[in-house]
């Protein structure tokens, strides 16, 4: 039997305000616990919410960023339910008047191919606070500090055929809410997580099998691992004569295997009813037109710039869209030198091997992209060759000069271009190298061309890597034959 796996996520995305969705508690990371939640954020009685005009905001240019109708009224609910991070009994949420409505967002396979997902709403919600289980000696500790924290939860159709779908399309909204700036995207600060449903069906069939939650998965590499892991029980199940519950499930990255928490609970478990605190928001077709105005250039029309104005290949155009600095970067490094393929070359090449290395983000590049772009334009010039442009970047990186040219002039790095010098150079290596010429003479015509490799090694070293290959390679080429 051939299985097909069907994917569907509801992506919690932090978004970026500085105050609570609704009270004025700070939404700063990392303070000490219960010092940032208030009488509202608690719910305590005679308090009264105000929204965040700022959440809305966001919520709506996400909205527009990924072509969603966005209904003139959106209405808040409670959903009710009490948890010791939740005190308060109930969460506020949006459950059938959601602010963004139906859009859809195009992904990037690893075969450069794209894919439409569509996503069937997004709501704003206020976070819980969080349970803290090390630390207490048998007993359980409760930070509120996160609770009020604003939410936009994206829900998806369920579009998704695997694995590495699923993953795409959640670097897609990372990348379209870091590119529109309205959260941080911090996925290991929990600025991002999300629910993943999956279920299987026999190939060919219409219906839907049943589905399983897996909850509040916080990475792209446990999204894959966790579906990885489900797929495989699911089939195992059903070929076994058994049937898949529809319930709530966790994964654990250290066994690498999802476990039943809850069956699932039903809309009317929750007893929603529309917060009687707040009233229906409203939006205006100017208020709209004013935030579209505001949209940034977004990652699918980037990456397509990149390919049909700079004709960058699908690849090189996906890297370099995928963030919002890196893309800018690139930007910079090509309006610099002019020549975007090469900029492509060296932003993904030596930049990003080397902020690897060290694991640094490219905000934090000791390279500038002006002094990277110079430095290309000093390879597409000829005043340097590629091999010293390596020296120069490690230079530029060091922090060993201020810029391309005065690294070249310190280390004395300006090709050789001059036929004379160079021929010099080349005599004297021939002169110095008997046995080498002469198994260069006696070899196979078909074989010498390989065996030039080590003259042209001793002419760079000779020239201090600073002599023109390609002259190099023509002149020996030249010299050598006529000792034949
Ligand atoms: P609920 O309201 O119970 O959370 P929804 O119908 O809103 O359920 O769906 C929640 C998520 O589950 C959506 O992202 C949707 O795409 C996905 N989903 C629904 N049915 C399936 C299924 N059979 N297999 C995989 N994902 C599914
Ligand atoms: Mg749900």
């Amino acid at each position: 039997m051939q299985w097909e796996t069907v994917i569907g996520l509801e992506v919690h995305v932090q978004l970026a305000t500085r105050s609570k969705i609704f009270s004025g508690a700070s939404t700063a990371f990392g303070a000490e616990p219960n010092t940032q939640a208030c009488a509202v954020d608690l719910g305590l009685p005679g308090v009264l919410p105000v929204l965040n005009e700022q959440a809305v905001a966001m919520a709506v240019q996400f909205g527009l960023a990924v072509h969603a109708e966005i209904p003139e009224v959106s209405v808040f609910d409670r959903k009710n339910y009490f948890y010791p991070d939740l005190p308060k009994g109930y969460q506020t949420s949006q459950m059938y008047h959601p602010i963004v409505g139906a859009g859809e967002v195009e992904i990037t396979l690893d075969d450069d191919t794209t894919k439409r997902i569509r996503i069937h709403h997004a709501h704003l919600e206020e976070d819980a606070g969080k349970s803290l289980h090390e630390d207490f000696h048998g007993m359980t500790g409760i930070d509120l500090n996160r609770a009020g924290t604003p939410l936009l939860e994206i829900v998806s159709e369920p579009d998704m055929r695997s694995a590495k779908e699923a993953a795409a399309y959640l670097k897609a909204i990372h990348s379209i809410v870091t590119y529109l700036g309205i959260s941080d995207g911090n996925m290991a600060e929990g600025s991002m997580r999300c629910d993943v449903n999956v279920s299987v069906r026999p190939k060919g069939q219409d219906a839907f099998g049943t589905r399983a939650e897996i909850k509040n998965v916080n990475s792209f590499r446990f999204v894959e691992r966790a579906i990885a892991f489900e797929v495989e029980r699911q089939i195992e199940l059903i070929e076994d004569g058994g049937k898949v519950v529809q319930e709530t499930r966790l994964f654990d990255p250290e066994r690498d295997e999802t476990r039943s928490m809850r069956t699932k609970e039903e809309a009317n478990d929750y007893r929603y009813f529309p917060c009687p605190d707040l009233l229906p928001v409203v939006l205006d077709q100017a208020y709209l037109d004013h935030l579209r105005s505001q949209l940034p250039e977004l990652p699918a029309d980037k990456r397509a710039r990149f390919q049909s104005k700079l004709g960058l290949s699908a690849y090189d155009a996906n890297v370099l869209s995928a963030s919002r600095d890196m893309a800018e970067f690139f930007e910079e490094v090509h309006r610099v030198c002019g020549d975007a393929k090469q900029a492509a070359n060296w932003v993904q090449g030596e930049l990003s091997g080397a902020l690897n290395r060290e694991n640094l983000s490219i905000q934090h590049s000791p390279v500038s992209a002006q002094q990277l772009g110079e430095l290309i334009s000093r390879v597409l010039d000829d005043t340097i060759n590629g091999k010293a442009a390596k020296q120069v970047f490690q230079a530029l990186w060091n922090g060993q000069g201020e810029s391309a040219d005065a690294v070249i002039e310190a280390k004395g790095l300006k090709q050789v271009t001059d036929t004379g010098a160079i021929e010099a150079m080349i005599d004297q290596v021939i002169a110095e190298s008997p046995a080498q010429v002469a198994q260069y003479r006696d070899s196979e015509p078909e074989k010498r061309g390989k065996m030039i490799g080590y003259f042209v090694g001793q002419v760079m070293k000779a020239s201090r890597g600073t002599a023109n290959p390609q002259q190099v390679n023509g002149l020996l080429k030249e010299k050598l034959d006529a000792l034949l």
